[in-house]
């Protein structure tokens, strides 16, 4: 029996007409969409005037959910995969299901179609050579802190999904650990009071303090200047050297010869030190 094809559908993230013409064709020929939500998912297929069965597929059911689809794609039935909104797989059920295909030799084909995330970076007036997906930031403090200092030196765009009532903590902590760096923050994109905030992070917890920003939210965050990598980089190996018994001046040289960094960043650095 030929198998079915998988087929990852976006949906939009405000404003229904950005739906595609491909997707709304999808959804009307597969034999059944699996949803993250099917009553989310009913109020779009009702404006779109399409009646079709649905099962869903949600972070709760992954596990007994997900051999069930693959089961009906080999079967034959093809599927639509949705979430409620934006892309499937993007900080939504999506990713596991695919995997499962990918590994049962099912084909899948994805849609392209809207996501908060890229909308949120090309209008971020940031650069978009390179950049980094982060989706959610922890919510507990320390961990937020931890998983904000192994981005120190990320020189790449970054992309941050956020909630409402976590956004005044999100932005002390970045600022205070990544530094004043550039910044927007998107906010209802592609609804009714959309709006993008441009400035450094802040200026933007300062309009966070002012305003109670509410919606789904993205904020875009500069990544770290060139080289910042290197200057952390250098301390680290100044300390370890120091603990390991090497005087400063043979410490000093021998990271010189390693980084290749000119050895007046590298004294200064030592001096930066508290050993
Ligand atoms: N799969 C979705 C996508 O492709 O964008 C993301 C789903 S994730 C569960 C939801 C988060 O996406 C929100 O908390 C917010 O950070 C972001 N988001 C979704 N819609 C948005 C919108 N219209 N404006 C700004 N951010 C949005």
């Amino acid at each position: 029996m030929e198998q079915g094809i998988l087929y990852v559908c976006p949906t939009p993230i405000g404003n229904l007409d950005d739906i595609t013409l491909r997707v709304l064709d999808t959804l009307r020929s597969v034999d059944i969409i699996a949803a993250e939500d099917t009553r989310h998912t009913l109020k779009l297929l009702n404006h779109f005037d399409i009646k079709k069965q649905m099962t869903s597929y949600h972070e709760h059911n992954i596990r007994e959910k997900g051999p069930l689809i693959v089961d009906m794609l080999q079967n034959g039935k093809s599927v639509a995969l949705v979430s409620d909104a934006g892309m499937p797989g993007i900080s939504d059920p999506g990713e596991d299901i695919v995997k499962l295909c990918v590994e049962a030799g099912i084909q899948v084909m994805g849609l392209p179609g809207p996501s908060a995330a890229l909308l949120a970076l090309v209008v971020s007036g940031l650069s978009t050579d390179k950049f980094a997906f982060e989706g959610f930031l922890p919510s507990k403090s320390t961990d937020r802190i931890k998983a904000l200092e192994g981005l120190k030196t990320e020189e790449r765009t970054i992309i941050f999904y956020e909630s409402p009532h976590r956004l005044l903590d999100s932005l002390k902590d970045m600022s205070s650990v990544l530094g004043n760096r550039r910044a927007s923050l998107s906010r209802e994109l592609t609804k009714k009071f959309e709006e993008t905030i441009r400035g450094t992070l802040e200026e933007l917890l300062s309009v966070a303090h002012e305003r109670q920003l509410k919606g789904e939210m993205v904020i875009v965050v500069q990544g770290a200047e060139k080289g910042e990598q290197e200057e952390f980089d250098i301390a680290a190996m100044l300390l370890q050297l120091l603990e390991n018994g090497y005087s400063k001046k043979d410490a000093i040289r021998f990271v010189c010869e390693k980084t290749g960094a000119p050895k007046n960043q590298v004294y200064s650095e030592s001096l930066r030190l508290k050993k």
